[in-house]
C-alpha cells in the first residue's frame, strides 16, 4: 500500500524541499499551508511532476488553531487509507527582532501559539489516529513522526527569545511523545536545521553571508531545503527503527564546539 506523508507548512521554504524528497521516494502528499494558496499549488505541481503516480493534496489551515488543526486531521483520514508520517514543519519568526529586555506578550504569544502549540496538539491528534491504525494495519506499518525544531532549540539569541523558547519545547515534544509512543511502534525524531535559505532567512541574508564567510559553520555555505528534505526522506524510509527521541543536526556541523 502507497505510504502517506502529512507535511505542515509545505507551499514554501524548508516545508517544500520536503514534499520534493517524499515525492521522489514514492509518498502521497498531503500538503499543508496558512494563506499562500499560489505556492501551495506550485508545490503540488512540482512533486507530481517529480513522480506522476503519487496523490499529491494541498490543504489550507492555520496550525495555531484547534478547529483548524481537527479540520486538517479529519481531511486527511476522509480522502487517505493511512498516514505513514508526520512532518511538523510550519513556523514563523518574530515579526520584528526585539531585544529580551523589550519584548512583548503579543509577540511571545503569537510564536508560541504557531511553533508549539500547534504541533503539540496536532502531534496528539495524529497520534490518536496512527495508534488505531497499528491495531488495524498489518505488521509492516512503521508510522513515525518527525518535528522541524533549530539550532535555536538550544542558542540563545536575545534578540528573538520567545522563537528560541518555542523552539527549545519543541526539543521536549518529541522526547514526551517518543516516550508515550513507543510501545505503539510510533518512533518520533527531531530535525535541528541550521542556516537555511528560505524566505524565512531573506531578510538577514547579508548577516549569515558574513557569519558563514567567518566560520560560522564547519561546512562554509546556505543550507537548502533540499538538505532537510534527504535527512527526513532518509528518516522516513525506516533506517532507523531503533531510535527514537533521536535528534539529527541538519546544521554544516554548527552545533560542533570548536577550539
Ligand atoms: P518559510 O519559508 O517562512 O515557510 C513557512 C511555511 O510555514 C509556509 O509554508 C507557511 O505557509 C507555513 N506556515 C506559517 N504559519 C503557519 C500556520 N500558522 N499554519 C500552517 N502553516 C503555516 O519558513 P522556513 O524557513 O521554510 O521554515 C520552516 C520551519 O523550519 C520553521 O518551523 C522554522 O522555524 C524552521 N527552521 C528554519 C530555519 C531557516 O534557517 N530557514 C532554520 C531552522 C529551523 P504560507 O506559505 O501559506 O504562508
Amino acid at each position: 500500500m502507497a505510504r502517506t506523508a502529512l507535511i505542515t507548512g509545505a507551499s514554501r521554504g524548508i516545508g517544500k524541499g520536503i514534499a520534493l524528497a517524499l515525492a521522489r521516494a514514492g509518498f502521497d502528499l498531503i500538503l499543508n499551508y496558512r494563506a499562500n494558496a499560489e505556492a501551495a499549488e506550485t508545490a503540488k505541481k512540482e512533486c507530481q511532476a517529480l513522480s506522476p503516480n503519487i496523490r499529491v493534496a494541498t490543504f489550507q489551515a492555520d496550525i495555531a488553531e484547534a478547529e483548524e488543526r481537527k479540520r486538517l486531521v479529519d481531511f486527511a483520514r476522509g480522502e487517505f487509507p493511512r498516514l505513514d508520517l508526520l512532518v511538523n514543519n510550519a513556523g514563523v519568526a518574530p515579526e520584528l527582532r526585539t531585544d529580551l529586555l523589550e519584548e512583548t506578550e503579543e509577540s511571545f504569544d503569537r510564536l508560541q501559539r504557531i511553533n508549539l502549540k500547534g504541533p503539540y496538539f496536532l502531534t496528539q491528534l495524529v497520534s490518536k489516529w496512527m495508534i488505531e491504525l497499528r491495531q488495524r494495519e498489518s505488521k509492516d506499518y512503521h508510522p513515525s513522526i518527525i518535528t522541524i525544531s533549530s539550532v535555536s532549540a538550544y542558542t540563545a539569541s536575545v534578540n528573538r527569545g520567545s522563537y528560541c523558547v518555542s523552539k527549545a519545547g519543541l526539543s521536549m515534544l518529541t522526547s514526551l511523545y517518543a516516550a508515550r509512543l513507543a510501545e505503539y511502534g510510533i518512533n518520533v525524531y527531531e530535525i535541528r536545521p541550521g542556516v537555511i535559505a528560505t524566505d524565512m532567512t531573506s531578510a538577514v541574508s547579508a548577516k549569515y553571508d558574513k557569519l558563514i564567510s567567518e566560520g560560522l559553520t564547519p561546512i562554509a555555505r546556505w543550507g537548502t531545503p533540499d538538505d532537510v528534505g534527504k535527512a527526513i526522506a532518509t528518516i522516513a524510509e525506516g533506517s532507523f527503527p531503533f531510535s527514537t527521541g533521536e535528534v539529527f543536526n541538519v546544521d554544516g556541523g554548527f552545533h560542533l564546539r570548536r577550539l
